[in-house]
């Protein structure tokens, strides 16, 4: 909301711009972007619901959408998955080739924490069933969060 808020200002006059004057809506997987008409002085500003991040240098991604996808692949579920709980929240469908685009990266990061977590794997696991026994969970819920929070962190987004 913070990020949304603080993008409603004319790029040209620093007018306020209010939603009201948006004429088209770009879905990018959970994020829009809005196409906003200043009422000063009629320049278009492109307005994002959400912040977004370099992925692997090329292409620029939002937050909220490499987040699904970690949390999909962590869950060891693919796109008709995901669609699907999006589906039962009338929230409207991440497409094929956004999925696709955002698959690669986390893949990639994914394939680079394994070959580190193989080192360290028997260190670690020790470790995380004394921990998953002390806050009463299973070690496999453990190991699903703390795959996600790594990769996030690995990605630079919290
Ligand atoms: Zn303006």
């Amino acid at each position: 909301m913070q990020t949304l808020a603080e993008q409603l200002i004319c790029k040209k006059c620093d007018s306020i711009l209010s939603l009201m004057d948006s004429y088209e809506e770009k879905r990018v997987g959970l994020a829009s972007i809005f196409y906003v008409k200043c009422r000063t002085c009629a320049v278009i500003s492109s307005v994002c619901t959400d912040k977004q991040h370099d992925a692997a240098g090329k292409n620029i991604h939002f937050d909220t959408n490499t987040k699904a996808l970690v949390g999909t692949l962590n869950g060891g579920m693919g796109n008709t998955h995901l669609n699907n709980f999006l589906c039962s929240f009338n929230i409207p469908e991440f497409n094929w080739k956004t999925f696709k685009t955002h698959e690669k990266e986390v893949g990639s990061i994914m394939e680079k924490m394994a070959q580190e977590s193989c080192k360290s794997a028997a260190k670690g696991k020790n470790k995380l069933e004394n921990l998953a026994r002390t806050l009463g969970i299973s070690s496999n819920d453990a190991h699903n969060a703390i795959a996600d929070v790594r990769m996030l962190k690995e990605i630079g987004i919290n």
